[in-house]
């Protein structure tokens, strides 16, 4: 059976479920990279300028880990979710970016996502990647058909507040038997919000999520808000960013910021060498400071930071938080 590889990166946290659905239903093996260690960490660094943002060294981190184990590796040319805005430009460029900076990689599936209209335009991407494939016209609209309930399916799973790698796991489960993490008798309530392979990475960074559970910290991201309530935020800012991660980070916060009164604070987890979030870090510390005024942190992450510095920072502000919040409830009595 021949394998295709996928990085377990970027796009792979919103896209995943739909196209290993897609592929297995065409009869290949989907190949995903083991998680981020350090070892995938340094071999994106060789592969990469300085001056890339360390999600990108990351990706290429992963391609050097699947490289010698697939027959194709699936790289989309990921231009547009929703016909408005475009994914980052490192995003767009990446299948060129792979391509020229080894000669020994298998063929790349480049197809170019283009969404406008969801439905059609997806069926017109998995149509041309089957075809890439030399798929049947029967097994490209069987693929579809399962890959569009899988990712259905998995969007409900993270607004039911599941992290990724949870809602992936319980993909195959019937929806009666899952337990979701949020418990309601978290201590605090924190609004944790980035784009997904930054948040949701362990490695890279430096396992926060992970950390803010085992202290009794719920925690809430933009992943976990309905796709519907996102799009509601729509025409909230004078005016949108052009990319479609940082429109996503920032309505997904400010939805978080208007509508939930049980977040105890922000953290925003940015990328070194970021250019869109440069911008979006200033833009969510201004509408903070016009809302609720939360106590907002934000946590940079570059190939050098290390668990147990961003852990530090993690435990002030959690003791900071319980404190104020010990502090007005005893005022309240
Ligand atoms: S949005 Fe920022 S972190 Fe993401 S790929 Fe583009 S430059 Fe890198």
């Amino acid at each position: 059976m021949a394998k295709v590889g996928i990085p377990r990166t970027l796009a792979y946290y919103t896209f995943y479920p739909l196209w290993k659905t897609f592929l297995e239903e065409l009869g290949f093996e989907v190949v995903l990279s083991p998680p981020t260690n350090k070892k995938t960490l340094d071999l994106g660094v060789q592969e990469t300028v300085n001056d890339a943002c360390v999600p990108i060294k990351l990706y290429h981190g992963h391609i050097m880990a699947l490289k010698s184990k697939v027959d194709y590796l699936f790289i989309p040319r990921l231009v547009s979710a929703d016909g408005k805005s475009t994914f980052c430009p490192k995003f767009l460029g990446l299948p060129d970016m792979v391509r020229f900076s080894r000669n020994d990689l298998p063929p790349i599936i480049d197809t170019t996502f283009k969404v406008r209209k969801f439905r059609a335009s997806i069926f017109s991407f998995l149509n041309t990647v089957g075809k890439r494939l030399s798929a049947s016209k029967a097994s490209i609209i069987r693929g579809y058909l399962q890959a569009r309930k899988a990712h259905k399916k998995y969007h409900f799973l993270l607004s039911k507040g599941l992290f990724p790698a949870e809602a992936m796991g319980k993909l195959n489960s019937s929806l009666g038997e899952i337990s979701f993490p949020q418990s309601g008798k978290e201590k605090l309530t924190l609004a944790v919000v980035g784009y997904p392979y930054s948040i949701f990475d362990p490695y890279i960074s430096g396992n926060l999520l992970q950390n803010l559970r085992k202290m009794g910290i719920g925690i809430i991201t933009p992943e976990n808000i309905s796709l519907k309530n996102i799009k509601k935020m729509e025409t909230r800012l004078p005016q949108n960013f052009f990319w479609y991660y940082s429109n996503r980070a920032a309505w997904g916060t400010l939805h978080l910021m208007e509508k939930s009164g049980n977040i105890d604070g922000i953290i925003h987890v940015t990328a070194f060498g970021c250019g869109p979030d440069a911008m979006l870090n200033k833009l969510l510390e201004l509408e903070d400071k016009n809302h609720n005024q939360l106590p907002f942190l934000s946590v940079s992450i570059d190939e050098h930071s290390g668990e147990a510095g961003i852990l530090t920072r993690l435990e002030a502000f959690v003791d900071m938080l319980a404190h104020k919040k010990q502090s007005e409830g005893s005022r309240e009595i």
